[in-house]
């Protein structure tokens, strides 16, 4: 457990609980999960974006707060109190930051231990090349560049910030124009292929890794320039952008999936290795490129649930080989968390 253990409640009953999450990103799939499992919903809304969780009735109950920095020791007191477990998702770590969620006493599901292998670049990268992965090539500095690179600036939410670049001229030409306060940036080969994203879900009660589903992205401007000639882009001056607007479904070449469960295999059993404990469990997406030579080129990991199982909510195409009901990630982790409830391991899913 982490420096924040929470006391847990001893019902076996999931009725005595609450499926808690913040109100973007996943949430109206993820609270649709624990209502199909039969489990109490919860969703905390900031002031003004209520609208679709009123609209579509998964939240059994909504707290509105001003502002993500009112997130304080009340509400979590709050949140003890009705036995709540928080499911983190992109937004809410983005939202809340790494280190307001390491102290969080209420019940979380999922590995603390995994944020800083994940959120700090080196680390992640350690934690890829002992899985054995192949991974796109990292320059050291922008005078190295000596073919295309992508350019991801820390803390670049959504793909908002990243260029393309081919030389150091190019690079700080867009640097210095467009980010001249910011020298916290990785650069990236750019791997030319399609990029797409694999959701896993690996359940410490089973001891199984699932392929849940795949997507990819739809991002702005990347998804649209195509839509002009080559020269009326270079008029424009448009450079590549990856901002990301949405999500889509995407079932892949079958004879991709051994490799790709190999893949999973591999991370789930690095992260016990490194992080001692539990190591990764739940949701995580790698985030890859196939190449025409059907190389995976892994780029990031993802370790809680993403949005792009979004499209799921009525379960994929792999899901519906598996089980008899619609499932959704939202769902399947609903159902490792009633699982752990009704078994007395409810310490198994929780960080
Ligand atoms: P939002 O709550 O939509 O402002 O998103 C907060 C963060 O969550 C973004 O900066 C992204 O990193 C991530 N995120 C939100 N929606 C998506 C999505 N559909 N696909 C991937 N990442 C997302
Ligand atoms: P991210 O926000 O890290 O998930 O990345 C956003 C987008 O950038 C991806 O969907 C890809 O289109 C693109 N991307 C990221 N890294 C690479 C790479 N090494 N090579 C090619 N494209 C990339």
């Amino acid at each position: 457990m982490s420096e924040s253990s929470p006391i847990l409640p001893a019902s076996t009953d999931p009725k005595d609980f609450v499926i808690a999450t913040l109100g973007s990103h996943s949430a109206l799939q993820i609270l649709k999960g624990a209502q199909d499992e039969g489990m109490r919903t919860l969703c905390i809304c900031r002031k003004g974006a209520e609208r679709p969780y009123k609209s579509y009735p998964v939240a059994d109950e909504i707290i509105t707060i001003d502002s993500w920095d009112k997130w304080d020791e009340k509400l979590e007191e709050e949140l003890i109190r009705r036995n709540a477990i928080i499911i983190p998702h992109g937004s809410f770590i983005a939202y809340m930051g790494h280190d307001r969620v390491k102290k969080m006493k209420a019940m979380y599901y999922g590995t603390k231990e995994i944020l800083e292998w994940e959120s700090d670049r080196s680390k992640e990268r350690i934690w890829m090349e002992k899985s054995g992965l192949k991974l796109p090539r990292v320059y050291a500095k922008p005078e190295d560049i000596d073919k295309s690179v992508i350019v991801k600036f820390h803390g670049a939410g959504g793909g908002f910030g990243y260029f393309v670049a081919k030389t150091p001229e190019q690079f700080y030409e867009v640097k210095n124009r467009k980010y001249p306060e910011q020298n916290d940036f990785a650069i990236q080969e750019y791997i030319v292929g399609v990029p797409l994203y694999i959701h896993y879900f690996y359940s410490p009660i089973t001891g199984e890794l699932e392929i849940m589903s795949f997507d990819k992205r739809y991002e702005s401007n990347a998804d649209s320039i195509g839509r002009i000639k080559a020269e009326d882009q270079l008029v424009a001056k448009i450079h590549t952008s990856y901002t990301i607007v949405g999500n889509i479904p995407v079932v892949v070449r079958e004879s991709l999936l051994p490799e790709m469960f190999d893949m999973g295999d591999k991370v789930i059993k690095v992260s016990k290795e490194i992080c001692g404990g539990k190591g990764l469990f739940g949701p995580f997406c790698l985030e890859t490129i196939v190449t025409r030579k059907l190389e995976i080129f892994v780029f990031e990991i993802s370790a809680r649930i993403v949005a792009g199982t979004n499209p799921f909510i009525e379960g994929s195409p792999y899901t519906a080989l598996k089980y008899d009901v619609p499932m959704s990630t939202g769902r399947r982790m609903a159902r490792d968390i009633k699982e752990a409830i009704e078994k007395g391991r409810l310490e198994d899913i929780l960080g």
